[in-house]
């Protein structure tokens, strides 16, 4: 999220950088165009200058346009006016009545006897041309040096418009603005002659008008309200500005594209991460559920297998209650008994009815699919519970548990009743391998040695058998489900799968190998 944002801002931060970055080299060209085509008239005007101070009569226009000296396209007419404003010439046809242009800015500028500058006009509509024109004009001298008149260049505004048409600025604008903040020459899309004339005062773009030098403004163009990122710079050689504008829509919408792309990007990155992890989540809860529904079927059976045994179990300290009711009630009858011999012989019934509560109550716990609490448990207690609950099968088996628990053994941590289950696992195949065995142990042989030191920060416990190992075959896929070598209607592959699942659950580790003339199993676990 943190990189999305960065790419957003340092998108925009990019996209303004380039576009206001393009925007001042066009208007930086812009100037320059229009600086060297006013300076191109200038020149040729101080050079008919020149010539009309030699020859004032004799000068003819039309022998500077027809000589291609000017710009043709650029410059609509030529002409000379006299002292009071009376058109004297024109490059076109001479109107019939006389023209006075002694009204007009471009003539009252020429009038000020302590400057001889080139005067720009506002764009104004020609008496003679009848054409939106702005208006070059130069003093003339006489060949005694008297102000004898001016000679005005008139300019097409729309010529300069065209200027537009170079530059590859889709929704852009390009503006020559007089000295006085009025648009002498626009460019645009669509119609680019509007708006000529129009003064930039009280608008957005006015702050361009008071600068002194070029900048960059973001502004709504009082033409046609489309907002724009405008480089604007004075002529190099004369009081006008250029300015050349960006629709800001045209700079974002590449941006916005990117951004758009990478949010798609960004978004469909995010559902896949979502989705996978939702249908990951989805399918580690269902394997999870299968698992513990397996393992719980399986707990099951075990149960059902130890059922003998647990009957064995339970029938002992009923007997023994049994036995001891009837020696009370007996030793009552005869009177033969003291007080002290009745409550001991009632003390016994007592500790065996705890015996036989102790293996239901434990029974219950490990038929339950609740598996209780992760604890601290020591695996004195686990064995504990394991024997009462294999003792019987263990016996019919002639098989005899060892178990090496040092009394300083840390606890581990662990579901109890899972903990269980798994070397209840591990000693049935032990006894199931001693009774499938082709090499017949002696019966002090018949041991199943369980084991369990300290290691660093977990503890490990061995079960070793000597019942002849196991099998390449099946070491390649013993902890896979449903795999078993017992018969049918025997085995169904399925305590291995789930002890590996118990056990790497609680953080630990189950291998096996085959030593000593029997299958080892490693079971490592986290100290508790
Ligand atoms: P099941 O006991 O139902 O076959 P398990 O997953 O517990 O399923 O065991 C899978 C197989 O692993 C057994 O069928 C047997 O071939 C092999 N196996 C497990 N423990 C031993 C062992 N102690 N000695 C020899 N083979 C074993």
């Amino acid at each position: 999220m943190f990189m999305f944002i960065s790419f957003i801002f340092n998108e925009q931060a990019l996209t303004r950088h380039s576009a206001q970055r393009d925007t001042e080299n066009l208007a930086r060209g812009f100037a320059e165009t229009v600086n060297n085509s006013i300076n191109d008239v200038d020149q040729i005007m101080m050079l008919m200058r020149s010539a009309y101070s030699a020859n004032p009569v004799g000068i003819k226009l039309s022998d500077w346009t027809t000589a291609r000296k000017f710009n043709t396209k650029l410059t609509v007419q030529i002409s000379i006016v006299d002292r009071n404003g009376l058109l004297l010439q024109s490059s076109l046809d001479m109107p019939k009545t006389p023209v006075n242009l002694s009204d007009r800015a471009h003539f009252k500028a020429q009038l000020n006897p302590n400057a001889d500058e080139l005067f720009i006009s506002d764009p104004v509509v020609g008496r003679v041309s009848n054409q939106r024109t702005i208006q070059l004009t130069r003093k003339l001298f006489n060949n005694k040096g008297q102000f004898s008149g001016i000679l005005v260049v008139s300019l097409d505004t729309d010529y300069l418009s065209q200027y537009y048409h170079s530059f590859d600025i889709s929704n852009g604008e390009i503006l020559l603005v007089s000295a006085d903040g009025v648009i002498d020459a626009r460019g645009t899309l669509a119609n680019p002659t509007d708006g000529i004339g129009t003064s930039l005062h009280n608008t957005q773009l006015e702050p361009m008008l008071d600068a002194v030098g070029p900048g960059v403004i973001e502004a709504e163009s009082p033409i046609d309200h489309t907002e724009r990122l405008y480089a604007y710079r004075p002529l190099r050689d004369h009081r006008l500005q250029v300015a050349v504008g960006l629709s800001l829509e045209d700079i974002r919408r590449p941006m916005l594209y990117r951004i758009c792309l990478a949010t798609v990007l960004c978004l469909s990155i995010l559902l896949s991460i979502l989705l996978t992890g939702r249908a990951l989540r989805r399918r580690q809860v269902k394997e999870y559920e299968a698992q513990a529904a397996l393992a719980h079927a399986k707990k099951l059976a075990q149960l059902g297998e130890m059922a003998t045994g647990i009957a064995h179990e339970l029938n002992q300290p009923l007997g023994v209650i049994s036995l001891s009711a009837e020696n009370c009630i007996r030793a009552i009858d005869v009177g033969s008994s003291t007080p002290e011999r009745l409550r001991s012989k009632l003390n016994r019934i007592i500790e065996e009815t705890v015996r036989a509560a102790t293996l239901i109550e434990h029974m219950r716990v490990f038929g339950r699919n609740d598996h209780g609490p992760i604890t601290s448990i020591r695996l004195q207690k686990v064995m504990d519970n394991v024997l009462q609950i294999i003792d019987f099968k263990l016996s019919s088996e002639h098989v005899s548990i060892k178990s090496d628990l040092p009394s300083d053994l840390p606890p581990v941590r662990a579901q109890l009743v899972l903990l269980e289950q798994v070397l209840i696992n591990l000693i049935a195949n032990a006894c199931h391998a001693y009774g499938v065995s082709t090499v017949p142990a002696k019966p002090s042989l018949r041991t199943i040695e369980i084991t369990a030191r300290s290691w660093g920060a977990m503890v490990r416990i061995n079960v070793q058998d000597h019942a002849g190992g196991i099998s390449e075959y099946a070491m390649e896929r013993l902890f896979i489900p449903f795999f078993t070598t017992q018969g049918v209607g025997k085995g169904v592959g399925l305590g291995l799968a789930i002890s590996y699942g118990i056990i790497t659950d609680l953080g630990g580790s189950i291998v096996a190998a085959n030593q000593n003339g029997g299958a080892l199993f490693t079971i490592t676990l986290p100290q508790g």
